[in-house]
């Protein structure tokens, strides 16, 4: 028994190790905004962005193949404009956003920028391209200020803290004990989701791309970072194709077209009163969100009477 015993334990032990050493893998592979299983073609061109039009057409895409994950997906995000995606949880929603970035290639149909097939561009002018502003943001171990200038290298120290006030951040950074050059990160200052989400857009905003994917944070945060958040996505999608998975109400009314996502099939779409008066999925799911923001609301007023 003890001679099994500790080699169950011991493969534990290994097996935690590689575990951990994977989520760091994939933790990288984000940051360096790379995937190992996707390849520029030999006569991949770089992409040239026109207007910044962004289309779906017959998109297919499943992680494996047993379980379809988007079906027949078709959509266009016209130059400049903001389409918003809306739908329960495991819809497909940041699936879209992945494979817009090509961090995997669908399996029929295609993806398009200007015309261009995105598998036939390489991956560094496509990335390039387009700003990524995720539902979880990692930051990497090091300061706020290097953090930030990962958009954009040779951005001065101006530069930076300009984007960072655009993002609304600049004010909190300033109160850190060391301000802009406070380690952040894993082993540094842990940020909330909103903080980092917010350095996430200054970020992008340095960066400057034409084409912008937001994944708003399901999380509830409190109205006045909401309203913080708010102004920071409206300041840097201003003039950009902006592909926005959306959960905050003030978001999806201002869309141009919100698509609504149920089970990998997109079931509604038009604007938000068009949807509205639908009385289909999206109302009910407003009207959910309506109530809860209401609940919300009525606790914080009880708690501040307390
Ligand atoms: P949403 O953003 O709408 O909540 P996602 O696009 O993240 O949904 O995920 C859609 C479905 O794909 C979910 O069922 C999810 O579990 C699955 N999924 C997401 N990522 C992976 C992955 N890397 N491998 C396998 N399945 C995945
Ligand atoms: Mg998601």
């Amino acid at each position: 028994m003890i001679q099994l015993y500790v080699p169950l334990n011991f493969m534990g032990f290994v097996y935690r190790e590689i575990k951990l050493a994977v989520a760091d893998l994939e933790a990288m592979f984000r940051l360096l905004e790379q995937s190992p299983e996707i390849q520029d073609r030999p006569d991949a061109r770089p992409l040239v962005v026109t207007g910044g039009t962004i289309r779906f057409e017959n998109v297919r895409f499943a992680y494996d193949p047993e379980r379809q994950i988007l079906k027949d997906v078709s959509f266009e995000a016209p130059a400049g404009k903001t389409v918003a995606i809306v739908g329960p949880s495991g819809a497909g929603k940041s699936t879209i956003s992945r494979l817009l970035f090509r961090f995997y290639d669908v399996q029929s149909g295609r993806i398009t920028i200007d015309g261009q097939d995105i598998r036939a561009v390489t991956q560094t002018s496509l990335r390039d391209a387009i700003g990524m502003v995720p539902q979880d943001t990692v930051l990497f171990n090091d300061t706020v200020r290097y953090n930030i200038r990962y958009g954009r290298w040779d951005a001065t120290d101006e530069e930076v803290e300009r984007a960072a006030e655009l993002a609304q951040i600049d004010g909190f950074i300033r109160l850190l004990p060391k301000g802009y050059e406070t380690e952040v990160g894993e082993r540094g200052l842990k940020l909330s989701g909103g903080e980092k989400q917010r350095v996430a857009i200054a970020r992008t905003i340095l960066k400057g791309p034409p084409l912008l994917i937001l994944d708003e944070a399901t999380s509830a945060l409190d109205s006045a970072t909401e309203k913080d958040i708010q102004d920071a996505l409206e300041t840097v999608s201003r003039g950009r194709t902006t592909i926005v998975i959306a959960h905050r109400l003030s978001t999806i009314v201002a869309a141009d077209e919100i698509l609504v996502l149920e089970a990998g099939e997109i079931v509604e779409r038009g604007s938000h009163s068009d949807l509205m008066a639908k009385g289909g999925l999206y109302a009910s799911l407003w009207n959910r969100q309506r109530e809860a923001d209401q609940a919300r609301e009525t606790l914080a007023r009880v708690g501040e009477a307390a």
